[in-house]
C-alpha cells in the first residue's frame, strides 16, 4: 500500500513552502496527488498549468508533473493549446478565483463552451489573496476586503452556475473540508472527456482568517457547518453540480483534420 511519504516523495518537490501556516492550496497539492495516483495514470501523461496568484503555486513549482507557470488570468488559453497541440496529454489548470473567474474569466466561458477536455480546479477564498486581499468577482455582498472596508458593494458571482450554463461537460464544488470527496472528484475528471471544473473552497487564514479572528482549523469548520450535499437543504451545495456528455474540441479538431486528408499527431 503505498503511504503517505510515498505520494510525498513521488508527487511533491521538496523545497520549501511558499504557503502560510493553515493555507488550504497544500491541502489542494496533496488531494492532486492522491487522486492521480488512484488513476493510475502515468505521471508523465499529465502537465499542469497556472497563472499567478497563490494557487498557481500548487502545480509551479510544487508538483512533480511538467507544468507551465503562465501569465495572470490565461492559464485556460495557455492549457488549451497543450491539449490541442498534444491531445493524448492530461492537462490540469490549477487557478485561484481571481486569476479564473476575474482576470481570466472570459478564457473560462469559452474554454466551457468549446467543451475542450481540460480539468480545471479553481481554488476559491473569495479574494485576491496573494496581492494583500483585495476584493474578487467571488467575493460575497457585504463582506469586507482591503478595498471594499465598508463591505462588498457588488454581488458575488456563483461560478459553478455560470461554467455550468456554459455549456462544460462537468461541474462540481467542494471544498478543503471534504478531502476524501475532492480527491474521487479529481480522479474522476481524469476519465471525463470535455470540460471539467471543480469549485474547491479553500481557506485563507493570512487574508480572511486574520480579518474574522478564526484560524486554519476554525475555516475548515466552517466548511463542515454551512454547506451540504443535499440540494434541498439550506446552505453551500458541494457535489456535483453538472455532467453531461458532448462533443469535445480537440477530438473534433482532429476528425477535420482527417476529413482534409491531413495527419493529425
Ligand atoms: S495569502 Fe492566503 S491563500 Fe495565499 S498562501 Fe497565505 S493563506 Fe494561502
Amino acid at each position: 500500500m503505498i503511504t503517505t511519504k510515498d505520494i510525498r516523495n513521488k508527487y511533491v518537490k521538496n523545497y520549501p513552502s511558499a504557503f502560510c501556516p493553515g493555507c488550504g492550496d497544500g491541502m489542494v497539492l496533496n488531494a492532486m496527488s492522491r487522486a492521480v495516483e488512484k488513476s493510475g495514470i502515468d505521471q508523465k501523461k499529465v502537465a499542469a498549468v497556472s497563472g499567478i496568484g497563490c494557487a498557481a503555486w500548487i502545480p509551479s513549482p510544487y508538483w512533480k508533473v511538467d507544468t507551465l507557470h503562465t501569465t495572470h488570468g490565461r492559464a485556460i488559453p495557455h492549457a488549451t493549446g497543450l491539449k490541442v497541440g498534444n491531445k493524448d496529454l492530461e492537462v490540469m489548470v490549477v487557478s485561484g478565483d481571481g486569476d479564473c473567474a476575474g482576470i481570466g474569466g472570459n478564457h473560462l466561458l469559452h474554454a466551457a463552451r468549446n467543451n475542450i477536455d481540460l480539468n480545471v480546479l479553481m481554488i476559491n477564498n473569495g479574494l485576491y489573496a496573494m496581492t494583500g486581499g483585495q476584493v474578487a468577482p467571488t467575493t460575497e455582498h457585504g463582506e469586507k476586503t482591503l478595498t471594499t472596508p465598508y463591505g462588498n458593494p457588488s454581488q458575488g458571482i456563483d461560478i459553478c452556475n455560470v461554467v455550468k450554463h456554459s455549456g462544460a461537460s462537468h461541474v462540481a464544488r467542494w471544498t478543503t473540508y471534504h478531502m476524501n470527496e475532492l480527491i474521487k472528484e479529481i480522479e474522476r475528471t481524469i476519465d471525463i472527456k470535455g470540460f471539467s471544473f471543480i469549485e474547491v473552497l479553500s481557506q485563507c487564514p493570512t487574508r480572511t482568517g486574520k480579518k474574522e479572528g478564526l484560524s486554519g482549523v476554525e475555516m475548515l469548520e466552517w466548511y463542515r457547518e454551512n454547506t451540504t450535499k443535499n440540494k434541498e437543504e439550506e446552505g453551500i451545495y458541494v457535489g456535483e453540480i453538472q455532467y453531461v456528455e458532448r462533443t469535445e474540441l480537440t477530438e473534433e479538431i482532429y476528425e477535420q483534420i482527417s476529413k482534409r486528408g491531413g495527419k493529425p499527431r
